[in-house]
């Protein structure tokens, strides 16, 4: 530790949570975005909001980047850092800090696990929905600065739709708090909702207010499986269109079928072209009624069988086939890349035929999954990233699919973000006065560009190495 500001930032945060032997960088230089890495400086673990607000003022003042971390297990390269930063860490900041039954809200630290929250608010016959399919490790404050969805969003929608209030520390170091546990609160901007999926640019989060609802009395879990794709999206249409809004509507294609049985033997045939996860939630004589309906038009639309859980244990069961796929696909090749692009339900199907022809027109292998409720497919591309002529194939292959979702009236990420992997691609998605505010903003929050730089729109970063 030879450079004055690391001995600055040691003074800041305590030596012990100042890390910057080779290894510990190592450990922060990717996410779980393949092909990107670099390792930082160093990484800090703040325990308190004033050290957050220190290293953020010396960055200011010594000009170095600062990349807050969550559990790094983003798809997007949001805490990959670019050379010479530090990476923020909270660890420690794991707390529930309240749970009021009265107004339905919880008051959390960034570093919960969003599963922990879960556990903890259902013990309390509570409920928080978004439960992204990495929810077991994600942590909240990752999933704010995404705006993470997950496999409950057609019904319930996504991070965004429960935060309530953020206490935020600004790129300059100044401690913002926004929002509260008012359910009507017009004063003033809506600030809190400029802060939520900024991707780790605008703020550090250091609490955040979330709404609850009361737990579903009940749930019925079904799986429909299908041999051919196109009934199935058939199938997803029609359930919306019979006005029935399921927690959870997943899509698995034929590959991903494979690789899941393969992978998590939970029984599926594996000369299927595709499979529903269906389930309904709520009242229980609504479940019972609903869930009726829709076995009665999956078989209208043409499932070969569909499954009705008989059990917790068995819904669970049927849960993992769609938790295990992207899981299952990643085991298949050394490299596999997986994308959100995303487009409005009616256009799952073009969609779907969309990507089975650019990646037949460029030779490569891809499994699709996703939340077919909401339009959010992960075409999900299986190669090797050491074989170059293949990778050059792979990126004109996802520059295609993403033209593809935009000509549907759909988006380049639905859930994933933009951070490194899909800045080239933001301005024909949002265009040039998108770009221009988001531009401003950023200036206005961050002048000497010095938090999470590199990422959704900025070309290059402003600062300095250490
Ligand atoms: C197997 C798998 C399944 C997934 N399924 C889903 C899914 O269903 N839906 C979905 O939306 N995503 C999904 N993801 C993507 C990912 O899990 C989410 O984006 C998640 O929210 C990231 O949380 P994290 O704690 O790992 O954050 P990280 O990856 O560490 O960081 C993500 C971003 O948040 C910022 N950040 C982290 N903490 C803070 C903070 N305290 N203040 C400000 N910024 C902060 C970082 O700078 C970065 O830009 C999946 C990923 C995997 C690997």
């Amino acid at each position: 530790m030879d450079s004055p500001v690391l001995e600055r930032l040691g003074e800041i945060v305590g030596r012990q949570n100042l890390f910057t032997s080779i290894e510990d960088r190592l450990a922060y230089a990717y996410d779980a975005t393949p092909v990107i890495e670099q390792a930082p400086a160093a990484a800090v673990r703040p325990r308190t909001v004033e050290q957050v607000q220190a290293v953020l003022r010396l960055a200011n003042a010594a000009g170095f980047p600062v990349v807050p971390r969550g559990s790094g297990t983003g798809l997007s390269g949001g805490s990959v850092p670019l050379a010479g930063s530090v990476v923020m860490l909270f660890p420690s900041w794991n707390r529930i800090l309240e749970i009021d039954a009265q107004n339905l809200t919880a008051w959390v630290e960034p570093g919960v696990v969003t599963a922990a929250l879960h556990a903890a608010v259902e013990s309390r016959d509570l409920f928080y929905p978004p439960d992204p399919g990495s929810m077991k490790i994600c942590t909240i404050g990752g999933n704010v600065a995404e705006n993470s969805g997950g496999l409950r969003g057609l019904k319930y929608g996504v991070t965004k739709d429960y935060v309530l209030g953020l206490e935020v520390v600004l790129p300059t170091g100044e401690l913002l708090q926004t929002g509260g546990k008012c359910v009507k609160d017009v004063a003033g901007f809506s600030l809190k909702d400029l802060f939520i999926g900024s991707e780790g640019t605008l703020g550090v989060f250091t609490r955040i207010l979330l709404q609850l609802l009361p737990k579903p009395a009940a749930s019925r879990t079904m799986l429909a499986l299908y041999d051919d794709f196109a009934a199935a999206a058939a199938t997803v249409s029609a359930i919306i269109a019979a006005k029935i809004i399921p927690c959870t509507l997943e899509f698995l294609d034929a590959v991903t079928i494979r690789c899941v049985e393969d992978y998590a033997h939970v029984g599926l045939p594996t000369d299927i072209a595709a499979l529903l996860l269906i389930e309904v939630d709520g009242h229980p004589a609504a479940v019972a009624d609903e869930g009726e309906q829709v076995v009665k038009l999956c078989r209208q639309h043409g499932a070969r069988t569909v499954q009705t859980a008989q059990s917790g244990a068995e819904a669970e069961k049927l849960k993992t086939a769609r938790r295990a796929a992207f899981a299952a696909l990643a085991r298949m090749k050394p490299t596999a890349i997986l994308e959100d692009a995303t487009v409005p339900r009616s256009a799952v199907e073009p969609m779907l035929r969309n990507i089975q022809a650019i990646a037949a027109r460029h030779g490569l292998s891809f499994g699709v999954f996703g939340h077919a409720g909401d339009g959010n497919l992960h075409p999900t591309c299986l190669t090797d990233e050491r074989d170059h002529a293949e990778m050059h194939r792979v990126e004109l292959a996802f520059e295609e699919i993403f033209a593809a979702a935009i000509a549907l009236g759909g988006t380049i990420t639905g859930e994933h973000g933009v951070g490194l992997t899909k800045k080239r691609f933001l301005e024909r998605q949002v265009g040039p006065a998108g770009m221009q505010v988001m531009h401003q903003l950023k200036r206005a929050l961050d002048p000497n560009g010095v938090l999470n730089p590199g990422k959704v729109f900025d070309p290059k970063p402003r600062c300095e190495t250490l």
